[in-house]
């Protein structure tokens, strides 16, 4: 008998402009990409700013409310104390948010952090024990966290973070499919048997390529590099072949199971348009 196909779902991150949340371009943003239907849009949150309640909260309540497409909040650990997580769940409960990323947050240089919650661990393990009705994610690495020693330390302690309550994970960006089904080996071997939303950056211009090439940790197979090297002063060549590359990612991902694909869009509508016109089928919409 033939196998029957479950398909997997597309959701999309953005993050909140740095001036004004009031403006309109975020709301044409994320209406543009609430047309595509996907199964979440998650917002990010800036430690450098620290704004929740005025940028994520508000943009997460937007699609939530007037898009009816479940928003996802990123909150950060290590900036917050109980006292404001608790005021910040008290305000997701009363706003329809029931979708977290808990993260411990980028840190920054010469800001002194909290000391309630040192690990995205530990948030979720107190979010969790308050109201257990939250639906958790929490992050992972397919190239292991920077900070980690070891590949292995690295899984051990995303084993807590899973038995902590984490219900979904959401990775890293990566340029190399081999790289994630090594860890999704990795993952099960453990067993870490939460769903695993694959996390594909498109690389649509050259500042964005020459960011992705000094900051990033991820592995940049040699094809990738090529393209970035042979396009970078073309940027209609650069943006198409960008979109090329993270198709080609996405199809071979859907190919092998992947429980989901989590699109960083960048805040462009167009590129989550265009990369959804042309794998809309392998997806469940
Ligand atoms: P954790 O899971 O807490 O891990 C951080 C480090 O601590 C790791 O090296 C881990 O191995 C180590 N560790 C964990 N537990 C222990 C322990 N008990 N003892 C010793 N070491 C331990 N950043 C933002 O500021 N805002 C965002 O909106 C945001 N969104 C993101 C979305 C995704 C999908 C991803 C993958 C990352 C995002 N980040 C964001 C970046 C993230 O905050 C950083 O990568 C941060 O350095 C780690 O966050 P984490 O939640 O993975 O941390």
């Amino acid at each position: 008998m033939d196998k029957v196909l479950t398909k997997p779902h597309i959701s999309f991150e953005i993050f909140p402009p740095s001036n004004n949340v009031q403006n309109t371009k975020i709301y044409q943003t994320v209406q543009a990409l609430g047309d595509l239907r996907p199964e979440f849009i998650s917002v990010t949150c800036n430690n450098k700013r620290l704004n929740f309640k005025d940028s994520t909260l508000r943009i997460a309540s937007y699609i939530e409310k007037e898009l009816q497409i479940p928003g996802v909040v990123h909150l950060t650990a290590r900036y917050f104390d109980k006292g404001q997580i608790d005021y910040i769940l008290a305000k997701l409960k009363r706003v329809g948010i029931h979708n977290i990323l808990v993260l411990r947050g980028d840190l920054v240089p010469g800001r002194e952090p909290k000391n309630d919650f040192k690990y995205a661990t530990d948030l979720i393990d107190y979010i969790k024990q308050k109201d257990n009705s939250f639906k958790i994610f929490g992050a992972c690495y397919p190239e292991g966290h920077p900070e980690s020693p070891d590949k292995v330390t690295d899984i051990r302690r995303l084993q807590t973070k899973v038995a902590a309550g984490c219900d979904c994970l959401i990775t890293q960006m990566f340029f190399s499919n081999d790289t994630f089904y090594q860890f999704r080996e990795n993952c099960a071997l453990a067993n870490i048997d939460v769903p695993i939303l694959a996390g594909i950056m498109p690389i649509v211009n050259r500042s964005q390529a020459l960011h992705v090439i000094q900051n990033s940790a991820s592995y940049l197979p040699k094809k990738f590099i090529a393209m970035l090297n042979r396009y970078q002063t073309d940027p209609a060549a650069l943006k198409a072949t960008g979109l090329a590359y993270a198709i080609n990612q996405i199809v071979d991902l859907v190919t092998q199971d992947v429980d989901g694909v989590h699109l960083y869009t960048m805040n462009h509508p167009d590129v989550a348009r265009h990369i959804y016109q042309e794998t809309e089928t392998l997806f469940a919409i």
